[in-house]
């Protein structure tokens, strides 16, 4: 079964280029400059000369459900980013559902859809053999659905999403993470208006 991975926001900072302002001003002690729309200005002057510790007093957390493991696997090499993710040792995986890969030609998918089947099936064996879930799981392939939760400050998300919406990165965590960027740059358009992807950000 291939599914439409889906992006979810969990939480984000109340305010955030508000708190960002507040913040970053600290280093000049320019309170006084703050006024109603004076984080846009600010925030991108920040980020055009490089000083991006301020922007790591704002988080967001979001859920990604109906991505690959391989995708994930990924994403969690990410190590400032708070992760959880659903366990193969804990949940059982005899009717797993995974990802066919977008690259996929058309006349190829019946034979992929199969494969999955008899991996299902070797699954099955080795649970009713008697292995524990988190042995069985060594068939699995990395096709397999997981959901994740992460979290990371909007510096880090910015590095993230930089790096794996680029055209190097793998098309299904560009597509992670280009919903990402979407969602970040409605919340907080200051701290991520400079950032473009090669994929197209869909309007609301
Ligand atoms: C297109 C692409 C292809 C990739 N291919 C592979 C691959 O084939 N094999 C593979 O193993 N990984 C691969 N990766 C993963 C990559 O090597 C990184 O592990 C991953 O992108 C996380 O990087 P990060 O900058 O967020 O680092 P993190 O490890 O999360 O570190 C965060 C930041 O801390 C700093 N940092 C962390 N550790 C150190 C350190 N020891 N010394 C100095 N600075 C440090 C760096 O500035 C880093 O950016 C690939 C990534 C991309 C985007």
């Amino acid at each position: 079964m291939n599914n439409q991975i889906k992006v979810t926001l969990l939480a984000v900072t109340p305010d955030a280029q508000k708190l960002i302002e507040e913040a970053g001003r600290t280093c000049y002690l320019s309170f006084d400059k703050i006024g109603a729309n004076s984080a846009s200005d600010f925030i991108q002057r920040l980020i055009k000369m490089g000083h991006d510790s301020p922007l790591e007093h704002a988080c967001a957390t979001f859920r990604i459900e109906n991505c690959s493991r391989a995708m994930t696997h990924q994403l969690v090499r990410h190590r400032l980013m708070s992760v959880s993710q659903q366990s193969q040792r804990y949940v059982d995986e005899e009717n797993f559902h995974f990802v066919i890969p977008e690259t996929l030609p058309k006349e190829h998918i019946t034979e992929f859809q199969n494969d999955m089947e008899t991996i299902r099936q070797m699954y099955k064996k080795w649970r009713n053999k008697g292995l524990k879930r988190e042995d069985a799981r060594f068939v699995l392939p990395n096709a397999c659905t997981s959901e994740i939760v992460v979290t990371a400050n909007f510096r880090e998300w910015r590095h993230i999403i930089k790096i794996r919406t680029s055209q190097k990165a793998q098309w299904e965590i560009r597509i992670a993470c280009t919903e990402i960027l979407r969602i970040l740059k409605k919340l907080a358009p200051d701290c991520f208006c400079d950032i473009e992807t090669g994929l197209n950000i869909a309007a609301e």
